[in-house]
């Protein structure tokens, strides 16, 4: 008697169970159904990236790509603006051109960093040299006045063009070695010679500058084929141009070897003053509890070395199409449904933090924010980011998740809070349940992050639209919860480094001058 109830008990759970999971779910089964057959993200990728293009803090075609995001979200019926908060140096990318005019004749690969003062329509034409070899910065001083009306290459010279991971496949064995400890000399070599002249690669374009340099030459590569991660020029007056590592090479060689390159560069740009800066913000407000706010988060601007595609194009995608997914089939959420496409995250999580700053009232009312910044690739991580009974809610949530997406995640309960990294970290910092959905890597760090190859063909439209399937899905799910998240934080160990317990991140202020004010 007593063995059969069991076993009747367990069959009724088994039955429940497989029960419940096979239960439908009509918002559910909605989402997933229109996000794979009625797909919107080519369409908005062509329209960001390649329409738009770059969203570099301050230039026109961030302010397009605002204006974009709203009147997109106008179609949809979905109620969004742009928030200012801050202003920023505004500048335009206008024309590079580099060409070599001597010993031959050869247009070269690379382009002028951001906020690089123009030169004229006609350019600059000078010759390309190298630094020299010195013992001291007796010696650096006296070398200085060399540069006058030259262009200075200030990088490496690297070894190979090859990447790692190319060597590791057709070298022997003992060559790949041999050519990483060769590399790992040189490099060392290069920066005691750098220390020696009493700069840094930073510092040294200063001394240039003042010592009457033509413009400043750099190749940042990324150790990937054709890869060079553009940042912003440091000069005021004077070009500064990165030049993609086959190009820089051979000019390098050609100074070395006395042939005295002479190169002639065009690099327009326009400075417009101060511009306001905005994060656009979308909402589906809440039916039952409007005043509680489940957040997309995804920051909307970009270097502009290719279109920022992946960083952040893609994060923007998952959220505008999980946005419209919602919206078409959660329209009268129990919370408030809010998208964050944040402005100058690049710089260091500007618009995010100006959010948290300007809007305490919805952040003590977050019930959760879904953060997506790290490339193109499906979700393969979510750490419950050092909230104690995370295990718990984002379980519950992920519960939902169609197998074939959630399959691919590995959580990490508790976890602990990150401190950096992309915009997330601005709300956790305020203590509000924020989370990472943290992609698989596509070779994000070498070859798109940052760099001229950021560009629409490397998206990976089936991951991109499997995330938005998964956001779209925590968020009904997180809305729809019979609680409030509960906020109670992890205890945090001792540091390893200082012996001492850590704490939790604290908010910190945006920066809302950018590049404004000498500091
Ligand atoms: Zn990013």
């Amino acid at each position: 008697m007593k063995k059969l109830s069991k076993l009747s008990c367990i069959v009724a759970l088994l039955l429940s169970v497989t029960f419940y999971a096979q239960e439908s779910n009509p918002i559910i089964e909605g989402i997933v159904k229109e996000a794979n057959e009625n797909s919107q993200l080519e369409r908005l990728a062509h329209e960001m990236l390649d329409v738009i293009g770059p969203r570099l803090v301050g230039s026109p075609q961030m302010k397009q790509a605002n204006d974009w995001a709203v009147a997109q979200y106008g179609k949809w019926s979905i109620s969004a603006k742009n928030e200012k908060w801050g202003e920023w140096r505004g500048w335009e990318r206008g024309i590079t051109h580099i060409d070599m005019v001597s010993p031959r004749i050869q247009t070269l690969d690379g382009t002028q960093l951001a906020w690089n003062p123009s030169t004229s329509k006609k350019g600059v034409t000078a010759e390309a040299i190298i630094l020299p070899t010195v013992k001291d910065s007796m010696t650096f001083k006296n070398w200085l006045p060399n540069v006058k009306g030259k262009f200075v290459m200030i990088s490496m010279n690297q070894p190979t063009g090859r990447p790692d991971y190319n060597w590791e496949e057709f070298a022997t064995e003992e060559s790949f070695k041999k050519m990483k400890e060769d590399r790992d000399a040189q490099t060392k070599a290069w920066r005691e010679n750098m220390s020696h002249t009493g700069y840094n690669s930073r510092t040294i374009i200063a001394a240039l500058e003042e010592a009457g340099a033509a413009g400043i030459i750099t190749s940042n590569w990324s150790k990937g084929f054709g890869a060079n991660k553009i940042f912003s020029a440091r000069t005021k007056k004077i070009p500064t141009v990165d030049i993609e590592l086959e190009d820089y090479g051979m000019l390098y060689r050609l100074a070395e070897y006395g042939n005295k390159p002479e190169l002639k560069i065009v690099a327009e740009s326009k400075e417009l003053g101060a511009v306001p800066n905005f994060n656009t913000i979308a909402e589906i407000k809440g039916t039952e509890k409007p005043e509680e706010y489940v957040i997309l988060s995804a920051h909307f601007d970009s270097w502009d070395g290719g279109t920022g595609a992946t960083d952040n194009g893609t994060g923007t995608l998952v959220m505008m199409e999980a946005m419209r997914l919602l919206k078409k089939f959660y329209p009268n959420p129990k919370r408030t449904i809010i998208v964050g496409h944040w402005g100058s995250e690049e710089q260091g999580l500007n618009g995010s933090r100006a959010f948290v700053e300007d809007h305490p009232e919805i952040v003590k009312n977050i019930q959760a924010v879904f953060n997506q910044d790290n490339g193109t690739g499906r979700v393969v991580n979510l750490s419950g980011q050092g909230f104690l009974h995370s295990y718990d809610f984002l379980g519950r949530w992920l519960n939902a998740v169609p197998k074939d997406i959630s399959k691919h995640i590995e959580t990490n309960y508790p976890g602990a809070p990150g401190r950096g990294g992309s915009d997330y970290a601005s709300f956790l910092a305020a203590g509000a349940p924020a989370f990472s959905l943290s992609s698989l890597s596509w070779s994000y760090w070498n070859y798109t992050w940052h760099t001229n190859l950021d560009t629409y063909d490397k998206i990976v439209f089936d991951d991109v639209r499997s995330n938005a399937i998964l956001t779209a899905i925590l968020t009904y799910m997180a809305s729809e919860d019979e609680q409030s998240t509960p906020k109670d934080k992890i205890v945090l160990p001792m540091s390893r480094r200082t012996g001492e317990q850590m704490v939790w991140p604290t908010p910190r202020s945006p920066e809302r001058k950018g590049m404004l004010e000498e500091k």
